[in-house]
């Protein structure tokens, strides 16, 4: 099936490929993560059809209910790969083995229970660490002197992969001011020796790109 038009989808690629050139990146190195939380299925089916494949729910309970809504009515021979970015309670652990990746793991108890959710299903989680690198932008989030301390604890734990790091910025008008905490999320995983940097949302993800995202979350762009 050919991808039906979708404008705001096409700006927000223009807009990555925009700022990757101006930093020297390839746009083959940044993924769209279209957020869906909040909604209606008819939207995002709109975004399937146009093509785009990666998508990611912060609640699994209303993730739950969007792919029931979908059915398997969904456009395209790949299916979608679905994310987790929000926060993760231990007792949803064993609804998650569907998702690609879980942007929000920030704490070794739940390392813990999704261990031993992996561990009856013979599954390996794989996750980001969400790091509170502001102090101030979110309750959750492992603060950046402990991000070290947590890793070496889930590499001990075969069902839980770390694969990168993730962070959401404090909320300014001026896109600039999340520059800092983007860049310092870089160097940490850069430090740590981790692939993926999730970090960039609708307000600010061309200077996340910028400053090396891996992952862009991207809700109101794409659906307003
Ligand atoms: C909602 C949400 C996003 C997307 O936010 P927009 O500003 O709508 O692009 C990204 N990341 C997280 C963790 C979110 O909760």
């Amino acid at each position: 099936m050919r991808p039906a038009p979708h404008t705001a989808l096409v700006d927000v690629e223009e807009r990555i490929a925009a700022a990757c050139s101006r930093a020297g990146r390839d746009p083959a190195a940044v993924t769209l993560v279209a957020v869906t939380k909040g909604r209606a299925p008819d939207d995002v089916r709109a975004l399937l059809q146009a093509g785009q494949r990666v998508l990611a729910e912060n609640r699994v309970q209303d993730w739950r209910a969007l792919v029931e809504a979908l059915g398997d009515d969904v456009a395209g021979d790949t299916p979608p790969q679905w994310h987790l970015i929000g926060h993760l309670q231990r007792n949803k652990v064993r609804f998650c083995r569907p998702f690609a990746l879980i942007h929000s793991l920030d704490s070794e108890r739940l390392a813990r229970a999704l261990d031993e959710e992996g561990a009856k299903h013979d599954h390996v989680f794989r996750t980001l660490i969400q790091v509170n690198v502001s102090g101030e932008a979110s309750k959750f989030g492992v603060a950046t002197v402990d991000v070290e301390a947590l890793i070496e604890r889930v590499a001990a734990l075969p069902h839980v992969e770390v694969v990168g790091l993730m962070t959401i910025a404090p909320y300014h008008d001026d896109p600039e001011r999340a520059r800092p905490v983007f860049a310092e999320l870089r160097e940490l995983a850069h430090h740590l020796d981790l692939r993926e940097r999730s970090m960039g949302m609708s307000g600010d993800f061309e200077v996340a790109v910028e400053e090396g995202a891996t992952l862009v979350r991207i809700g109101s762009a794409l659906f307003e």
